[in-house]
């Protein structure tokens, strides 16, 4: 009987049914583990013998009883974000479960952000936005989880504001969070200090505790689904197209105003009111941009989604919610961002509609260059 076995490692209820889920195991797994007597899940089982972890899924129930623990603990909270799908990445309530643990802010996916941008604008803009959802962090950095970029000088300002204190690593799925646990792993223990997991009580959850110099921990919690991620509208094949996986490499455009631009089918631009001025815009590569005029935009769109303006590809136009438009009239030069695909940069005093999506934002910043 299924229901009755447990992973040794983290003491999860082993099922084969869903591998965003906690004590997920494949079948054949499974048999293997039984008959020598090891029964890892997937998770423990990849932690055991790459050093590498997998992110697990958790239901709101599970999620909210993780949170209040960590309001009742004295603890340092690492809010890891992506700064390329900010909004995407807020935890939704996090502020009521801070208590009066200080909150280091962490943006990762750095290396995708071309070199000529202020880092700083981008940070201020973040600090605003977490502040808006309650949440004032003592501090705020940037990383590259996957470049190993800044990794030190995380754990250099970890260990300054933690304060003899556990660490809790939080943050939605798909922000690199299990990337940027996996390179602390690397840089802070050997082979040889195993790393422990354990369960958040009263949870089916298991947390993944990376020791510290003074006995206390690092925990690595799981996952957190976040509906309104691009990560979560697309199709996971689109969304590895559409996210940016290089350093943004930014186009120039000329426009009038009464002019479009598609995003692939995904996102839109519309020059609505201004000069003749030049726009900027800064998207992965593989997402094809197409430029027509705002009477045809429309039909142009009806017409070709799914052929000229792709993803979503013919078979996909059913999963991808309608787009929704936002309107905007711009005091500052400004970036239009529409979250989790990338920007455009537009000047000062001009109005624009930016479309995305039902359920993805499209907001206004400071221009970050
Ligand atoms: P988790 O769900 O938060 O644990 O996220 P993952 O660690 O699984 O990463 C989600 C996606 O973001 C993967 O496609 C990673 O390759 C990518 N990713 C993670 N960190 C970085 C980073 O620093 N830069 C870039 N460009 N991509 C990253």
């Amino acid at each position: 009987n299924q229901e009755e076995l447990r992973c040794i490692g983290c003491g999860a209820v082993i099922q084969s049914t869903d591998p965003e889920k906690a004590g997920y195991t494949p079948q054949s797994a499974i048999k293997k583990g039984m008959a020598n007597d090891e029964l890892y899940c997937q998770r423990c089982f990849r932690l055991r013998h790459y050093n590498e972890i997998a992110p697990v899924s958790l239901s709101d129930d599970d999620f909210l009883r993780l949170l209040s623990q960590i309001r009742d603990t004295k603890a340092l909270i690492v809010y890891v974000v992506d700064i390329f799908d900010l909004n995407g990445s807020l935890i939704p309530g996090l502020h009521r479960f801070v208590g009066d643990n200080p909150v280091l802010l962490v943006g990762n996916k750095e290396d995708i952000l071309p070199r000529s941008l202020h880092r700083t604008r981008l940070t201020d803009w973040m600090r605003q936005q977490v502040n808006q959802a309650g949440i004032r962090p003592i501090a705020t950095t940037l990383v590259s989880a996957k470049k190993n970029h800044q990794i030190e000088h995380l754990l250099d300002l970890i260990e300054k504001y933690r304060q003899n204190r556990d660490v809790y690593v939080v943050g939605v799925t798909n922000v690199g969070k299990s990337t940027l646990i996996n390179q602390i792993i690397a840089l802070r223990t050997g082979v040889k200090d195993l790393i422990t997991t354990s369960r958040f009580p009263g949870t089916t959850l298991d947390k993944i505790e990376i020791p510290l110099d003074d006995g206390h921990q690092l925990i690595d919690t799981p996952g957190i689904i976040h509906e309104h991620q691009m990560a979560h509208v697309l199709p996971a094949k689109d969304l590895k197209l559409v996210s940016p996986q290089k350093e943004l490499k930014p186009k120039t455009y000329q426009l009038d105003d009464s002019q479009t631009i598609f995003l692939g089918g995904l996102g839109r631009f519309d020059y609505l009111n201004g000069p003749h001025a030049g726009f900027v815009a800064y998207f992965d590569n593989n997402l094809k941009l197409h430029r027509t005029k705002l009477a045809n935009a429309d039909h142009f769109y009806q017409k070709h989604l799914g052929d000229l303006l792709t993803p979503p590809s013919k078979d996909e136009l059913d999963k991808i919610p309608a787009l929704k438009r936002y309107e905007f009239t711009t005091e500052h030069k400004s970036d239009l961002v529409f979250e989790g695909l990338g920007w455009i940069t537009v000047p000062a005093k001009v109005t624009v509609a930016g479309w995305a999506p039902d359920g993805v934002s499209v907001l206004l910043r400071r221009a970050m260059i």
